[in-house]
């Protein structure tokens, strides 16, 4: 016989992973409800066309793309954000402005799998349109910092840079917009002699060269102080020097809004995803060398989907890792706290009674299971223990024939004959 195991790069979450990962998801709910962003349910399939056109080659030779039965080239999506871009362009498009809107769900990439990275994961998604103000960045900024913090993570800080810097550059030495993209997604990787090489190949001029080699090594967490030096290194770039300063807006404004993470700004800093066009940053904690969460400005994504233009920004969240985070860093997170409870019939004659009253008990919002495996006192009693169960209720004919039952606190080890009636205020 085969022995059936998930499909690399996929994974099952166990009742207690699945409870974490569902706390999660659930503050990504709360903070989106309290920054005021709508949820969105948009399909896990769309087409093709409409996922690969912005995402960039490196998201695009990733997707798990296939033909339907009917023909059609889809692919189940790699993020949310192209989504969002259709709704906007489409149904959304006479609504008011700015919208915020909010997704989580699963992802798919074609990811080499390793900690962290895996083809199926989960993001949280939350995206403001219809303000290009840096007050709508420092927004997105500080929601994210809320989140980490709502989860309890510790010493999360924030790498952010600015596509508008060396794209001004570029502009300004009219470098294609293809090759521009090249050397971002070498940017990205790292890979930055390649990427100067690029840009030398291009006949940039040798001032640029010079500009774009102090450049990338400008970072720093004084935000002004670096700021500054860009500024500076940067100045016979009027474009560059604009999104510069915006950068330096955005951050203030984040600090002033209680973002208090660590921030570091680099220069050279780029992100895989094509469509970005302004700040762009990703948030990590030391205790794992891969980003938690990553976005950025785009304003002319909705626009290329065929919208009205619409400035926007937004940020995922990869949940996946921050549950890797809170491991790392031992962070428990609590759930709603609901009361185990376990009922135990003491002979097959009590089984209906003992359904009734878990019943009653659960429309108080216990949790409540029977003993099903018919099992003696003493043995169902030695298993609720292991499994961390509060209470038992015991149901025995002699104090059943008075209304009553037996509870049993699992933890103090206390034990009581009690009205049925009684039962769920004892609990509570
Ligand atoms: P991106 O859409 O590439 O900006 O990714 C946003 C976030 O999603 C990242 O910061 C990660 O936390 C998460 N993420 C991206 N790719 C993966 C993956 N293959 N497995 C798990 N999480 C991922």
């Amino acid at each position: 016989m085969t022995e059936f195991k998930t499909v690399r790069g996929m994974r099952d979450f166990l009742p207690q992973e699945a409870q974490t990962l569902r706390t999660v998801e659930a503050r990504t709910r709360k903070v989106a409800e309290l920054y005021g962003y709508g949820e969105i349910i948009t399909p896990v399939v769309e087409s093709y066309e409409l996922l690969s056109a912005k995402a960039g080659d490196e998201v695009r030779s990733r997707m798990f793309a296939f033909k339907d039965l009917g023909d059609r080239d889809v692919a189940l999506r790699p993020e949310f954000t192209a989504s969002v871009a259709r709704l906007v362009a489409t149904s959304m498009r006479n609504e008011p402005r700015p919208f915020r809107l909010f997704s989580v769900g699963t992802i798919y990439r074609y990811d080499e799998p390793q900690k962290g990275r895996y083809r199926e994961f989960w993001q949280s998604n939350f995206e403001l349109l219809g303000s290009n103000r840096p007050e709508a960045d420092a927004e997105i900024l500080m929601l994210t910092n809320g989140l980490l913090e709502k989860i309890g993570l510790k010493n999360h800080a924030f790498k952010i840079g600015h596509v508008g810097v060396l794209r001004g550059i570029f502009s300004q030495e009219n470098v294609d917009e293809s090759i521009q993209s090249t050397v971002m997604q070498l940017m990205d990787k790292k890979q930055y002699d390649d990427a100067l090489e690029t840009v030398q190949k291009a006949r940039v001029s040798e001032r640029c060269l010079k500009v774009l080699r102090r450049l990338v090594e400008l970072k720093g967490d004084k935000i002004l102080d670096v700021t500054d030096k860009i500024e500076e290194c940067i100045k016979d770039y009027e474009m560059a020097v604009a999104a510069t300063r915006n950068l330096r807006e955005i951050l203030k404004l984040a600090r002033q809004g209680g973002c208090n993470a660590a921030m570091t700004v680099e220069a050279g800093f780029e992100r895989g995803l094509e469509y970005y066009t302004g700040m762009i940053f990703e948030v990590y904690v030391p205790d794992l060398n891969i980003a938690l969460g990553g976005g950025g400005r785009y304003d002319r994504l909705i626009e290329l989907f065929g919208g009205a233009p619409t400035p926007a920004v937004g940020v995922a969240h990869g949940l996946d890792r921050i549950l890797l985070a809170m491991k790392e860093q031992k962070s428990g997170l609590k759930g709603e706290e609901t009361k185990k409870v376990v009922i135990i019939p003491i002979g097959d004659e009590l089984r209906g009674e003992a359904l009734r009253i878990s019943q009653k008990l659960r429309e108080s919002n216990l949790s409540v299971e029977v003993e099903v495996m018919g099992r003696k006192m003493a043995k169902a009693l030695e298993d609720a223990d292991r499994r961390n169960f509060d209470y038992a209720v015991i149901i025995g004919e002699k104090e059943l024939k008075e209304g009553a039952v037996v509870l049993r606190n699992l933890k103090s080890r206390e034990q009581n004959t009690l009205k049925i009636e009684e039962l769920k205020k004892r609990i509570k």
